[in-house]
């Protein structure tokens, strides 16, 4: 699943080349997640202003209107000058003056969503309760500091959640909390204001790394010019289950959390 380093990676991949780009056709292809909102025709004429990012939703800034895009589960942008004809699991794309923009998506767990600004209520709906963006001044310390104070739920599952940080998902959540000293299990209203303080630092850490390194491994990922399989991390604890810790060589333990897996190391991680 791209997480959110691979979405700003994705997003930087394509910004700068399609912007001032004017739309020439819009064409969808299966349903995805949720409707286009417009006839895609309405599209036509449009031109793209800029390409930003909340959590993981790309926006997608018209002269007139937003896109807001979706990877989902297993889906990937490219954009490039030349594409062949839409496959069978190409399910939208804006063929523009600078290049054609693609959602590759099998499982159609993404979405294109077309809004007349980021106020309409379905934009609302979709980006409102996001929390702060991790890796931009939105992410205050004390105010996060202030949001695990309120949560009774462990500390993983909170930053999962969202509210306290957007964008922390289950592979950089178990990063950040080792490069904290946290175990996972930790209540998350039980924490020092000095461990908190340590858990925000790793987290802009981690995921200012990830987007560096070009994000996580993803086996269908590829980023907008068409460059797959780039995204190699070198993960400290996440899917290293059994394996020497990386700083004290104990084995890394897996363990499940709200159905999802969650690796860390008992000796480095305190309760
Ligand atoms: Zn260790």
């Amino acid at each position: 699943m791209p997480e959110l380093p691979e979405v700003e990676v994705t997003r930087r991949s394509f910004a700068p080349a399609i912007e001032n780009a004017t739309v020439l056709a819009a064409r969808a292809g299966k349903p995805l997640r949720w409707p286009l909102g417009c006839a895609p025709e309405l599209l036509v004429g449009r031109r793209v202003m800029s390409v930003g990012r909340r959590g993981k939703y790309l926006l997608i800034q018209l002269d007139d209107g937003v896109l807001l895009v979706h990877l989902g589960m297993s889906g990937s942008l490219r954009f490039a000058a030349d594409l062949p004809a839409m496959g069978v699991h190409d399910h939208f794309e804006l063929a523009t003056t600078r290049g054609t923009l693609r959602l590759h998506d099998p499982r159609r767990f993404g979405a294109v969503v077309y809004v007349d600004s980021l106020a309409d209520p379905v934009a609302h709906k979709l980006l409102g309760r996001l929390g702060p963006e991790p890796l931009s001044d939105a992410f205050d310390l004390a105010v996060f500091q202030g949001q695990l104070k309120r949560h009774k739920a462990v500390i993983k599952s909170v930053l999962l959640a969202g509210e306290a940080v957007v964008g922390v998902g289950n592979i950089y959540a178990s990063e950040a909390l080792f490069l904290a000293g946290i175990r996972p299990t930790v209540v998350s209203d039980r924490l020092s204001r000095p461990r908190a303080a340590r858990l925000h630092a790793a987290i802009v850490k981690v995921l200012g790394q990830a987007v560096i390194l070009g994000g996580s491994t993803l086996r269908d990922f590829s980023s907008a010019s068409g460059q797959a399989g780039y995204f190699q991390l070198q993960t400290m604890v996440y899917g290293r289950a059994g394996m020497p810790c990386h700083v004290c060589a104990s084995p890394v333990r897996q363990i499940k959390q709200g159905q999802r897996s969650t690796f860390y190391c008992a000796s480095c991680q305190k309760p």
